[in-house]
């Protein structure tokens, strides 16, 4: 494990739905909806999915897939970065990155200068997590008013309000003994508890860290789904404890607080089961961010190095079967309790999105019931958001925003990710390039 930690460099991610008024990249122009297909015709074959792109969209998503398809690139793409932005000055870099990766992946900027900055805690070293603390507020602030933003959601990493080295502490502390839930909802109503095995220290800065987590919760519930991101597999089990006190907290009448499983993890189907077992003992409603997973490079390299077991499945297709199974219990569940169990289908696997669409259709889910909906990433797999939202599925674009600066880590995580998601990128480089050929023909002959 990495000796010294620092807090999430924070960029909020807000989660826009596609609808035909939403999103920036969608505004008016998304297909007005087609007939319902049944799912085993969704190929996702349709370039005309990518109608509402302007030319130079469509030339830079091409353009930046194809620098991710080089391994020498990708692997080196935060010291290139990091080399480039020394060389050119960090404005010059900015205006260099923004046109290009930055657009493709990243939103922009705050909509506005971000609200003045909290009241000063005592101890400085509380600031900059007031200041990541503020920055979330005004995200929950712009999903809930903007209309763009139908039924909102926004991600949220509890390492921007909690430091990561006390949530590395307290997972080593849970392999011994269990927190209450109800503890921690005590704290997060700000009574002082002395939670065991924490310093003096540790402990104030955890009561601190659970009120701002509160703050989140109290601005949230009834407006702004809130998605906790899972992380890594040394810090997940006190993220996931921190969750579940929010939802046992914010979740008695509906799912607002969310927690993320990741299925490339050996432990994760018993983990959704864990969570399922505790919301029906805790009576919560329960939220479920289901992924594949974004740290498999880290995790292998940290388990080798600690000589540990690998903790990620060992193919991608036992993640794969960990990913329908998930995916079948959440469905089953919510075709009984709909408004007890939510999901979000967080991935850009085609045959996933399939297999979701049919379980659906085989269980009566409604496409557009709230209880079920589908998640791709900004700039990544737009012919399968597209596609579903034409047909009335729910999707939402996870989309971060922020200076250049503030997004560089997120921008390093999404080239590298690209190296593991080939097939939905090959396809939609596939796609962008006929839709380019298409054009050009239309522009040549004049016909449509
Ligand atoms: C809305 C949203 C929210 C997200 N939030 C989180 C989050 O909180 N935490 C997080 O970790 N990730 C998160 N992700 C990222 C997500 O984990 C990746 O997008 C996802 O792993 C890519 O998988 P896929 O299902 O899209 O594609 P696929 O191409 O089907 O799968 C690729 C994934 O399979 C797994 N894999 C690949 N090769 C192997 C192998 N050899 N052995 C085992 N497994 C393998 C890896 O997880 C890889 O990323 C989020 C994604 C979205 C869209």
């Amino acid at each position: 494990m990495s000796s010294v930690l620092r807090p999430s460099t924070f960029y909020p991610i807000l989660s826009l739905r596609i609808t035909s008024v939403s999103s920036r990249m969608l505004a008016s122009q998304v297909a007005p909806l087609r007939t319902p297909v049944p799912p085993t015709l969704l190929t996702f074959e349709d370039p005309r999915a990518f109608q509402a792109k302007s030319w130079w969209e469509l030339t830079r998503a091409l353009g930046v897939f194809r620098l991710c398809s080089f391994p020498v690139l990708v692997n080196h793409c935060g010291k290139l970065m990091s080399f480039t932005r020394t060389i050119l000055g960090k404005r010059a870099f900015a205006m260099a990155l923004r046109p290009f990766v930055y657009a493709q992946f990243v939103a922009g900027e705050t909509e506005e200068e971000i609200a003045e900055s909290m009241e000063k805690m005592k101890s400085t070293g509380e600031q900059r997590y007031d200041d990541n603390l503020a920055s979330m507020l005004e995200c929950v602030r712009m999903s809930h008013h903007n209309t763009w933003s139908k039924d909102p959601m926004m991600q949220l990493k509890i390492t921007a309000l909690v430091s990561p080295e006390l949530c590395v502490k307290l997972t080593c502390l849970l392999q011994e003994q269990q927190y209450d839930l109800n503890l921690l909802v005590k704290a997060m109503d700000g009574e002082v508890i002395v939670f065991p095995g924490l310093s003096e220290s540790e402990n104030t800065h955890f009561l601190y860290g659970l009120r701002r987590l509160n703050e989140i919760g109290e601005a949230s519930i009834n407006k702004v789904r809130v998605l906790v991101d899972a992380e890594y597999t040394y810090m997940n089990p006190a993220l996931s404890l921190i969750t579940m006190a929010m939802m046992k907290k914010f979740n008695q009448d509906g799912a607002w607080i969310w927690n993320t499983y990741q299925c490339y993890l050996k432990e994760s189907r018993d983990l959704l089961l864990d969570a399922v077992r505790l919301s029906v003992e805790q009576s919560f409603c329960l939220g479920v961010k289901l992924v594949r997973g974004a740290y498999m490079d880290k995790e292998r390299k940290l388990a080798d190095k600690e000589g540990r077991a690998d903790p990620v499945h060992q193919s991608w297709e036992y993640t794969n079967d960990c990913y329908n199974g998930s995916l079948e219990i959440m469905l089953n569940l919510i075709s009984q309790h709909p408004q007890r169990y939510k999901i979000i289908v967080a991935t850009h696997n085609e045959e996933s999105v399939r297999k979701a669409v049919t379980r659906m259709t085989e269980l009566g889910i409604d496409r557009d019931g709230g209880a079920v909906c589908f998640g791709q990433l900004l700039g990544m797999c737009d012919h399968v958001s597209l596609t579903l939202a034409q047909q009335g599925f729910s999707v939402y674009k996870s989309v971060p925003y922020g200076s250049v600066d503030d997004t560089l880590p997120y921008l390093v995580r999404r080239a590298q990710e690209n190296r593991t998601v080939l097939q939905g990128i090959r396809k939609e480089r596939d796609l962008l390039r006929q839709e380019l050929r298409r054009r050009v023909r239309e522009k040549i002959t004049g016909a449509k």
